[in-house]
């Protein structure tokens, strides 16, 4: 008899981080077990060594290169340990921290496909086999498929874990901690970035981030970094409400109200101590003031235009999206807060009736589950390039009314709130109500025959690569269905690049004419293609996604977009900057920056469309336009360290640039300041 294998594998690990395990009062909450996606992880070969987990998704291995030493490998397969769900929480055993780091990278991953209703896949290869140019620069062409992120858990002697996206690693710090005093963590002992759920968390939504939008690590807008930041935390403070028994401790513990201080909205516990801080690294609700004591923040309309340094904008970005939770939670408690109170709402004094803390418990991991799934397809509704905050909440609007017409629950208007009371809002539209955030729901413009054309021709790419579930065979079959010649280029090009303007207003991309018309607008043009401008197609995606009410709805999400070189005229005495009409240039034709002189940018244009494969008919067109003046003078002064958007905060951004790689977990300017904190 043959024994199907398990849907699961359960590993235990924190919830937190060991920090709340040596803490009286979070210590029986702490360790779970990780219900992870059933894999065959790499078999080894009798008799030769073992080798650390590999799966369809990801490679840990633990060499560290300060010690010049590997870790013994971690086998998880071994029916010892399978028997006992892994191996026990120790801070000590390195085996462990291997399996803790698979767990909770699993869990994200796995929190991702059902959001999006499809495959996780990590950013391609760029680049890779083209000669590099003189100055170093490799040309943009994607190359090749990466099956596997590398995983190092005891990567650096460091108080930080970065995302590194030209190697499609993950690397986990770890260091002595200096905490503010000892009560807090002793001083001296180890803190290893890789036990953190939030800190494991956070990297992966960055990997997981950069393989679905990779311009958005292009800082091309305040929020651009600020927004890859903000998504991570999010991800990982939401991941927290999936946890049982930590959410209804907390809920006891708050009497309900998670507007109170409480370790669900905070963010990486033993990090933050153990950096000098009172509390955790991040908190979405409060803060510790100078005087250790806690405060619940108060939004301010002008965050928005005043906070400049990245994890800092970031912040505001966490804090709105977690008060729209708490708004939605709170609302939805009423009705039980009746019935247990006989009306008043007021609760009695003591301990609540576990009941009470059970039905809380369940709604708050609910609206937690709800709030985390829109925020995760949001990404889908959001353009290819240059994201802000604006963009994010037009995204989340617009996904959620894709997904469920009717708002019972006031979810979209909670989120609007919430983003307008720290004064984010959306440029280019009338006002911030909803019917103006959403995106036009099919969107006119083309000839109807046309869209119906390209979507039947996406619905074939649905029936061959939708029954797919390896993840390279996706890859390579998309790609085929893009480039080949009869793939989505020479669709797009041969019915509506001539669509008499029509597709470059859709979508925000140019095609000028001719090779000159082409490269006087700084346009690359496509002698085997187009004839005209050249674009490239990002992504096409499907989704196969269940919504709220239990439909299934079919959608395909292809990304467009364009680049060109802009030049600009500045006059530093009255601080004007202008575009230089007749200096446009062709991107890859920059020989170099210091021919061309400082005062240029590569400046991205282009759209995400949205196609039902039901109805065949296109729903969105979430668009940057590649011809738009505004923002390339946003973006150039940006990217040049000047005064920005008539507010009145100055602010280098080469200078924080050049504070730390990119994607690391802790800002190290911010560190500083934290570290100096409390001395
Ligand atoms: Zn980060």
């Amino acid at each position: 008899m043959t024994i199907p294998p398990p849907a699961i594998r359960r590993l235990r690990g924190y919830a937190s981080d060991p920090s709340l395990s040596i803490s009286l009062s979070t210590m029986q909450v702490n360790e779970l077990v990780y219900q992870v996606k059933w894999e065959q992880l790499e078999e080894r070969s009798k008799g030769s060594h073992a080798t650390w987990p590999q799966g369809e998704y990801l490679e840990i291995v633990d060499y560290d290169p300060a010690t010049g030493k590997f870790y013994c490998p971690v086998d998880l397969d071994d029916p010892h340990l399978l028997a006992q769900d892994g191996l026990a929480p120790s801070v000590s055993n390195p085996q462990f921290h291997q399996q803790m780091v698979y767990a909770v990278m699993m869990t994200t991953i796995k929190n991702f496909e059902r959001a999006l209703g499809r495959k996780v896949q990590w950013a391609e290869l760029i680049g890779r086999g083209k000669p590099k140019t003189s100055k170093g620069k490799r040309d943009e062409v994607p190359f090749g498929f990466v099956p596997r992120l590398r995983v190092y858990p005891h990567a650096l002697r460091q108080a930080n874990a970065f995302y590194d996206p030209t190697k499609k690693a993950l690397l986990f710090g770890y260091f002595a901690a200096a905490p503010a005093n000892v009560q807090l963590q002793l001083p001296g002992s180890t803190v290893f970035t890789c036990l953190s759920h939030d800190i494991i968390a956070h990297e992966t939504t960055h990997a997981i981030l950069d393989g679905m939008h990779r311009r958005y690590i292009l800082a091309t807008h305040p929020d651009t970094r600020a927004f890859h930041e903000a998504f991570a935390d999010i991800v990982a403070l939401f991941q927290h409400f999936t946890f049982p028994d930590v959410l209804k401790h907390q809920i006891a513990k708050t009497r309900g109200d998670l507007r109170r201080q409480n370790i669900l909205g905070q963010l990486a516990q033993q990090f933050g101590k153990a950096t000098g801080s009172y509390g955790s690294l991040r908190d979405a609700i409060g803060s510790y003031g100078d005087d250790g004591v806690w405060k619940p923040h108060i939004p301010n309309p002008d965050d928005y235009s005043t906070v400049m340094e990245f994890h800092a904008r970031g912040s505001i970005l966490v804090g709105a999206v977690f008060d729209a939770f708490l708004s939605i939670y709170q609302r939805r408690i009423e009705r039980t807060m009746r019935i247990a109170t006989g009306g008043t709402g007021l609760l009695p004094d003591g301990e609540l009736h576990p009941d009470l803390v059970d039905a809380m418990a369940e709604t708050a991991a609910k609206v937690a589950g709800d709030v985390l799934r829109i925020c995760i397809r949001a990404l889908d509704y959001c353009p290819p390039m240059d994201i802000t905050f604006g963009d994010y909440l037009r995204g989340i609007v617009t996904a959620d009314f894709d997904m469920e017409s009717e708002d019972i629950h006031g979810y979209r208007v909670a989120f609007v709130e919430a983003f307008q009371r720290r004064g984010i809002s959306a440029p280019g539209i009338k006002s911030m109500a909803i019917e103006d955030l959403l995106h036009e729901l099919n969107p006119r413009g083309l000839q109807p025959g046309l869209v119906e054309q390209l979507g039947n021709f996406l619905r074939t790419v649905k029936e061959n690569v939708g029954y797919l579930t390896d993840r390279s065979k996706i890859y390579e079959r998309t790609k085929d269905f893009i480039r080949g010649s009869t793939g989505l280029h020479k669709q797009l090009e041969a019915k509506f690049l001539s669509d008499e303007g029509k597709f470059s207003e859709l979508t925000g991309l140019m095609f000028p004419g001719d090779k000159a018309a082409c490269e006087k607008q700084g346009l690359e043009y496509a002698y085997l293609t187009t004839k005209n401008a050249s674009y490239a197609i990002g992504n096409v995606w499907l989704a196969n996604r269940v919504t709220p009410s239990g439909n299934i709805v079919n959608q395909v999400i292809v990304t467009l977009a364009q680049k060109r070189g802009v030049q600009f005229k500045v006059d530093d005495k009255e601080d004007t900057v202008s575009v230089d009409e007749k200096g446009f240039f062709v991107p890859d034709k920059v020989i170099t920056r210091d021919k061309r002189g400082p005062n240029h940018i590569i400046f991205g244009g282009g759209c995400t469309l949205i196609f039902d494969l039901d109805t065949l008919t296109l729903r969105y067109a979430v668009k940057k336009d590649i011809d738009d003046r505004a923002r390339m003078i946003r973006q150039f002064r940006y990217e040049h360290g000047m005064q920005f958007d008539d507010s009145e905060t100055y602010f280098d951004n080469r200078a924080m640039n050049s504070l730390s790689g990119p994607f690391a977990f802790m800002h190290s300017h911010a560190l500083q300041k934290k570290g100096n904190h409390g001395h």
